[in-house]
């Protein structure tokens, strides 16, 4: 019997995850990647697969999807790192699970994308590099290009160190602009940067003092160092399908954590959802009403109430932080659908505008946003 042929554009965590359960169950998912490799739009950066807005642990989440963990996935709690306010105070939280897992983002042999791309060989996918598509062949499709605008953006270092391993946290509009900095370790290399979710004219200010509060705060030795940066961008309203042909994933469809720009989650859920509707025969969208709204739009609330914080209210919301017992509940409280936040959604969806001016034109041709509407959108902010 003839497997049905399913094109998938884009090797990123979405488009692999798609593919994935696509082959385990008897399709023929081939992968068009622009990149001779996956994992290009990066540089061996550290992320994290936040671990505090589901009910279930990441890892149980990953095995859910059908994932395995064959690339670092290192878990880091509250004892493993400390956040920093506006005023320098060392804040320390308790966390009765990992708060985060720890990836590598890129083209060496640990990293996440790696990881999936050997999870996808193995089932059997097709991907074929260097392709950028520039139509979506007839039959099903589904699209995981990536972001094509700048909601937030990322400016920051990669480098080896002796440093022991360790996450930091920094709140403060002076450096990291409605948005934080990072600095991550793990096993002798580390990832800093600043991530602004305003004012990106002045990211090379932001980011040069950003640099030396983290040179103040942490006695650290940097070596071989390279710079990187990066943008996400996230829809109020995502873009899930033309035709019910095409199915938009992971960024690409808008799916990005509004409040902190966590999205890899997002676009493996999304993957995933894609795949079981053709699976399935079922509605993508309602899928996606179901298993993804909710938090979405919860996060685009708290993207409004941390807009109204400041850096006083930051000094607050640590210091409250500090004195829990264990911050995981109450941050994933802050993620559940209720009534106040519903109300705050309202709020948030007017105050909201995407940078993404056109979303339709990426659909045919996957890349043009970011060259032509990305620099539209720059001078608009
Ligand atoms: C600096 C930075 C730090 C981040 N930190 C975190 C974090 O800590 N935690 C977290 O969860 N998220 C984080 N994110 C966001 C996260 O990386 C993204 O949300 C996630 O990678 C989106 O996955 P995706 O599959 O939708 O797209 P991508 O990962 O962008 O993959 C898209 C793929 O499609 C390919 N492609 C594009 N156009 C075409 C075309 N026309 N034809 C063929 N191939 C094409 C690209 O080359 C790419 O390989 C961060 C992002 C940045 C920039």
């Amino acid at each position: 019997m003839n497997k049905e042929k399913v094109t998938i554009v884009g090797a990123g965590p979405g488009g692999l995850t798609a593919a994935i359960t696509l082959a385990k169950a008897g399709y023929e998912p081939i992968v068009y990647e622009q990149n001779q490799s996956v994992g290009q739009r990066f540089n061996g950066d550290f992320q994290g697969l936040e671990n505090w807005s589901d009910e279930e642990d990441t890892l149980r989440f990953l095995d859910k999807l059908g994932l395995k963990v064959n690339f670092l996935c290192h878990p880091y709690t509250g004892k493993d790192g400390y956040f920093f306010g506006p005023k320098l105070k060392k804040i320390t939280v308790q966390t009765s699970r990992p708060l985060f897992y720890l990836v590598e983002r890129g083209s060496n042999s640990h990293s996440l994308d790696q990881g999936l791309k050997a999870q996808a060989e193995e089932a059997g996918v097709k991907i074929l590099w260097g392709e950028k598509l520039e139509a979506i062949p007839t039959g099903r499709a589904i699209v995981g290009t990536g972001p094509k605008a700048a909601d937030a953006i990322a400016k920051g270092l990669i480098f080896k160190t002796s440093h022991e391993d360790v996450f930091i946290g920094y709140l403060d509009n002076k450096i990291a602009p409605k948005a934080y900095s990072y600095l991550l370790v793990n096993n002798g290399s580390a990832t800093f940067a600043t991530c602004m979710f305003d004012d990106f004219r002045n990211e090379k200010i932001y980011y040069e003092r950003a640099f030396n509060v983290m040179r103040q705060t942490v006695d650290i030795d940097i070596r071989d160092e390279k710079e990187f940066g990066g943008f996400v961008n996230f829809f109020n309203e995502p873009v899930l399908a033309k035709d019910e042909r095409i199915l938009y994933i992971g960024e690409n469809a808008g799916f990005q954590d509004a409040l902190w720009g966590f999205g890899i989650k997002y676009a493996m859920l999304s993957g995933y959802l894609a795949a079981k509707s053709i699976i399935d025969g079922t509605s993508y969208e309602e899928l996606c009403r179901k298993h993804i709204y909710p938090k979405l739009q919860t996060s685009l609330a708290n993207r409004w109430l941390f807009a109204q914080l400041h850096n006083p209210g930051y000094n607050y919301l640590l210091n409250k932080m500090s004195k829990m017992e264990d911050v995981i509940s109450p941050l994933r409280r802050h993620y559940n659908i209720s009534f106040s936040k519903k109300i705050t959604y309202r709020l948030a969806k007017r105050w909201y505008r995407s940078r993404l001016i056109d979303k339709q034109c990426m659909h045919e041709h996957c890349d043009c946003v970011w060259c032509r509407h990305g620099k539209h959108a720059h001078a608009s902010t």
